[in-house]
This record gives structure tokens, sequence and C-alpha cells, in this order.
């Protein structure tokens, strides 16, 4: 978001031009899916503490629901953009698509900087969101869920102001809810667990054991903490993460060539996931520059924190040793990057197939919810690890029958399931 040259918008339009010309896709398939099927934009007033009404922007866009109701969160955010909520509620119908989810894309966004604004002032947004589109929302409609600044709190003053206006229940009408008001088990570890059990199927086909395996990883909060956690546990060693360090304003990795110790690194780290450098330093770690992580003798490099990260400046930089990349951020790689990783013959696992498991969790949870019928974490992870297999399994097929990367085959995929519904539906 901070380029104000890049425009994701028209960034994710490309893509799918790209995807579409593979599929052959027709012309109207082709005009229905490079836009949006519907967006509200909208003013949400609120008086603030000072007493003093403020007029905050805001956007809910449904890219396609032809699968099934909408899904995507709402991110609160000073630079928030309607192009940027177009192009993330695309990118929502390509990866409920892909991992076979009967869900549409959508994403909802609202100009502001929560840093700056009260918990009642934050309350006074979330009613406000909810109020301006509740006739557009719902369990059948489309369902909101957490994102960029937002928390299961903001979705709880959510699912109440919409309770409020139908005077009924609709558990299902977010996800991300908390555990005691109808959230699911599983829902905080699902991300970072399923960027695993991708890395798993990858190592067999690479004839790797994460045992005899190393990996690095950008990021310390919840994806890459469960990430680490579930590699671990496989037998992987960490030797390096890196994390945002507010009171320098700067990113540090944090290297131990034994690896990591994720629950004494935990005790060292905020809620935010930033890591206390001082308290690193003195548990033995070696503390390099925010930019270190990528340039380990690794196995495994996992980016877990921000986009853009891996581009044609840092790919470079990356050691000969590294074999698999696996995408738990959102669009870490610039397609610069990418091509020159196909080039190297590094392996990757593509965002929308390595990031779904929490959208494939708030999925069960909306089935729970609906239900009102709850499972237990381990029938939740043991689902969601027969649907990220299943979807790993499919991507890799076909990029093996029709040699292409593991992202192209990916789209192929998700472009194809939501272009046959279209068709199957008779819009296209
Ligand atoms: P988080 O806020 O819990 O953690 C972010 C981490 O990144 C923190 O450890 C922070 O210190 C670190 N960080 C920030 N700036 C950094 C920098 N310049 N260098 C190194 N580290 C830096 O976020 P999260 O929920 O773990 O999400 C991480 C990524 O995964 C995001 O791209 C998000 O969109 C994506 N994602 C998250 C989920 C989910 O369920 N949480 C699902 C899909 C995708």
């Amino acid at each position: 978001m901070a380029d104000k040259s890049y425009n994701p918008f028209l960034a994710a339009q490309a893509q799918f031009d790209r995807i579409a010309d593979l599929l052959e896709l027709d012309a109207a398939t082709r005009d229905l899916l490079r836009m949006p099927l519907r967006e509200y934009h909208f003013s949400i007033p609120v008086r603030m503490d000072d007493g003093r009404v403020k007029v905050f922007r805001g956007y809910r866009v449904h890219h396609n629901d032809a699968r099934g109701p909408g899904k995507g969160g709402v991110r609160f955010h000073p630079l928030e953009t309607i192009d940027t909520v177009r192009a993330l509620a695309m990118w929502m119908s390509w990866k409920c698509a892909l991992v076979d989810i009967p869900l549409g894309g959508s994403k909802g966004g609202v100009v502001c900087d929560p840093h700056h604004l009260s918990a009642r002032e934050l309350e006074g947004i979330c009613r406000g969101w909810v109020r301006q589109i509740a006739r557009n929302l719902g369990p059948t409609l489309d369902v909101p869920a957490p994102d960029v600044m937002t928390s299961p709190q903001h979705m709880l003053w959510m699912l109440d102001e919409f309770e409020v206006i139908r005077g009924e229940h609709y558990p299902g009408f977010v996800t991300g809810k908390p555990l005691n008001a109808g959230g699911s088990q599983g829902r905080t570890e699902a991300t970072g667990f399923g960027v695993i059990f991708t890395v798993r199927e990858a190592m067999k086909e690479l004839n790797l054991r994460a045992e005899e395996t190393t990996a690095s990883v950008q990021g310390f909060g919840n994806v890459a903490q469960h990430a680490i956690q579930l590699y671990q546990q496989m037998g992987g060693r960490v030797r390096c993460v890196s994390s945002w360090n507010q009171a320098a304003k700067a990113a540090f990795s944090y290297a131990r060539p034994e690896g990591i110790d994720l629950r004494e690194l935990r005790a060292a780290a905020n809620r935010f996931g930033d890591i206390d450098a001082d308290a690193a330093r003195k548990l033995g770690y070696e503390v390099l520059p925010g930019e270190a992580w990528i340039e380990q003798e690794v196995d495994l490099l996992i980016p877990a924190a921000l986009e853009n990260q891996i581009t044609a400046a840092t790919v470079q930089r990356i050691s000969p040793r590294v074999k698999l990349i696996a995408e738990g951020a959102n669009g870490p790689t610039t397609a610069e990057a990418d091509t020159i990783l196909n080039a190297r013959g590094i392996f990757v696992i593509p965002d929308f197939l390595a990031n779904a498991g929490g959208v494939t969790c708030s999925y069960f949870e909306q089935v729970q919810s609906n239900t009102n019928y709850y499972w237990t974490l381990a029938e939740v992870l043991g689902k969601l690890d027969v649907q990220m297999t299943a979807a790993y399994a499919a991507v890799s097929e076909l990029a093996r029958r029709r040699n292409l990367t593991m992202r192209d085959a990916a789209h192929v995929i998700a472009i194809g399931r939501v272009a046959q519904a279209c068709r199957d539906r008779g819009w296209a």
C-alpha cells in the first residue's frame, strides 16, 4: 500500500487476463469475472469521544457469489482504497474456489487508523458499517471476518448490531468470533498449520524429510508462530525468524544455528508478535538486520509477515540451498521475483494455497454456527488437513500434467471453478 504507483486491482485484473487466456474463457465470462458483481460505498457517521461527529468512508465489494455466499474480511486502514478492496475480493473468490468451499469472494474496508481511535469509537465504526449494508449481509448473502486491524471483538460488535437490526440471533453472520461466543476451535492455529500441511505435501514431492531440513521465517505473528510449531513437531529446525521492533522502528532477524525455541521467543514477544531484541540477545540469539532472514542457508523459507518482500532486489540474496518457499503472507513475492525463482528451480507454494487454512476454518465456523453444533479441536484440524491436502494434490497434479508453475496451476483451477459455476447458472 505504500507504493502509490501500484494499483492492486489492476494487478489482479492483469493476473486474471493471463489465466483467462490459458483457460480460453469466452468474452462474457471474462467481462463478468474481471469486475466485481456489486460494490457498496458508504459514509459512516460516528460520534467521537470529544462530542463531534466524524464521517468515515466504508466499502464492501462482492466480487462473485456464483459458488455461494460471499466471504471476506473487513480491513481498517488509513490508506484503504476501493481498488485494494476490489483486488482482495477477487482474490477471495479464487481462494475459496481453490480449497473447494462453497463460498464466493468479498472484502470490506473502512478508511481509518485504529491506532488513534478509542474502543468506543471503534465500536461506533463497526456498528455503523453494519447499519449501512445490513440488508446486503447475512449467512446466506455475505459473511464478514476479521482482517487487517480488526479483531474478534470487532466481529462481535458487528454481530450484535446485525442481530439488533434483525431482532433474531444469527451466529453465522460473521466468523472469527471469540471461542465463548460461537467461534471455532482451531481458528487460531488454522492458517499456520495449513501452511505446514502444504509444506509436508511439497516435501514428499521434493523427496525431503522434514527432520533433515531447516527453515527461516519472516514474521513472528499468528501465522508464523503456528507454522513454526507444526514444522518443529514434524522434526524441522527453524534457524531464523524476523519481526518488527516498534521502538527501533525497524525489523530485526533473530538467528540461532541449533534452532529457535518457540516457547522462549514467544515469551520475548508482545501480543503483536514483535520480539524484544534485548530479551532475544540475552537468550543467546544473534540479532541481525531485518532482511537477514532471506539470506539464511536453509532448505525452506516461509515469508509470513508482509506483502512485497521477495522482490527483484532481495531475491538474489536467497541461498542456493533453498529448495522450497511457502507463502504464508498474502502477496510476499513480486511478479519479477517469481520469474527468477522459477528460473532457479525453487518450488513455490503460492499464497492463496499455502495460507488458505484460515478461510477454510472460517467456513467450518460458519457451518458450526449455522447448525449450532460445535466440533472438537481434533475434528476441526482433521477436516482442515483433508481439505488442504486435497487442494494441494489437485494443484500439484495439474502443474505436472500441463507443465505449469504451482501458482499458475492454482489459478487455473480456482478461476476455472468460478467460471464453471457462472456458466452453470446461465450467467455467461
Ligand atoms: P500478525 O499481525 O499476527 O503478525 C505479523 C508479524 O509480522 C509480526 O510478528 C510482526 O512483528 C512481523 N512484521 C511486521 N513487519 C515486519 C517486517 N518489516 N519484517 C519482519 N517482520 C515484520 O499477522 P498474521 O495474522 O500472522 O498475518 C501475517 C500475514 O499472513 C499477512 O500477510 C496476512 O495477510 C496473512 N494471512 C493471515 C491469515 C490469518 O489467518 N491470520 C490468513 C491468511 C493470510
